[in-house]
């Protein structure tokens, strides 16, 4: 391994849903991916940005009690055990104590489904995603599921407020994105042969969302979300690409193996 970055994607959760669920106004079935982001860092060992659906939901009997009644169907949610991000790795050949990070972009039940394989872990979270987490507005309560992280009040938190480079070494810098969420982060990763890369998570769901300014079904502050997409514009302008969560073309561009093609 040389002094960069590997990064993988991996799908935790594939959904195949009304595009309306994802983007306001819009109508029609959509595929999407629940992208989980597998980082090896030289020195820091093994990071995930976010960490997909909770395997109970790939089993619907499982699922009703997890998610609730009915919501599985609501979302679309097409998962198989396999999905999930504790077998997606031990297929990509690594243990789960090998993950030694674990930073979330925002705590929805489609991102914090897997907090509970990685108890040794250090969670990296925006300060008002946490506590909003455990006590959401009416209006977004339905996207925070409390099976995903109410046996976590042991876990190692490093709460931020704001943007930060992670580990001051400028390999990744984590970019305060609010409004889908009070606490959305994206990341932006330096790859070694690559450059710049952003992983802009649920800063916009769709990139169709993002070129015009959509709001999104279950925002917390459609005010704030239209900023952060403004952010993001400064990312895209200064020529760094932008891959998002749950859009299916930039999850089939992203590396599955950590290389990416010259
Ligand atoms: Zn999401």
């Amino acid at each position: 391994m040389g002094k960069g970055l590997r990064v993988t994607v991996v799908d935790c959760g594939p959904l195949k849903l009304d595009k309306g669920i994802i983007m306001t106004g819009a109508s029609g079935i959509v595929s999407a991916p629940s992208s989980v982001w597998i980082i090896e860092h030289p020195k820091k060992g093994l990071i995930l940005f976010d960490t997909g659906i909770n395997y109970n939901v790939a089993d619907p009997e499982a699922a009703e009690k997890h998610w609730g009644p009915g919501m599985r169907e609501a979302f679309g949610c097409v998962m198989t055990r396999e999905d999930a991000i504790d077998r997606q790795l031990i297929k990509l050949g690594y243990k789960l104590d090998d993950v030694k990070y674990v930073v979330l972009s925002h705590m929805h039940l489609d991102h914090a489904g897997g907090m509970c394989h990685f108890p040794n872990a250090t969670f990296i979270v925006q300060k008002r995603e946490l506590s909003y987490a455990w006590w959401p507005d009416e209006w977004t309560k339905i996207v925070y599921c409390l099976n995903d992280y109410k046996d976590t009040r042991g876990y190692n938190f490093i709460e931020l407020d704001g943007d930060i480079d992670l580990f001051h070494d400028g390999t990744i810098k984590l970019i305060n994105t609010p409004g889908h969420s009070p606490g959305h982060q994206a990341m932006i990763v330096r790859l070694e042969n690559r450059g710049l890369v952003c992983l802009g998570a649920d800063t916009a769901h769709l990139k169709e969302a993002y070129r015009n300014s959509a709001p999104m079904p279950y925002d917390w502050s459609t005010e704030a979300h239209i900023s952060s997409y403004m952010k993001l514009r400064t990312i895209e302008n200064a020529g760094i690409p932008i891959y998002l969560s749950h859009d299916e073309k930039d999850f089939n561009e992203f590396p599955k193996n950590g290389e990416w093609a010259d």
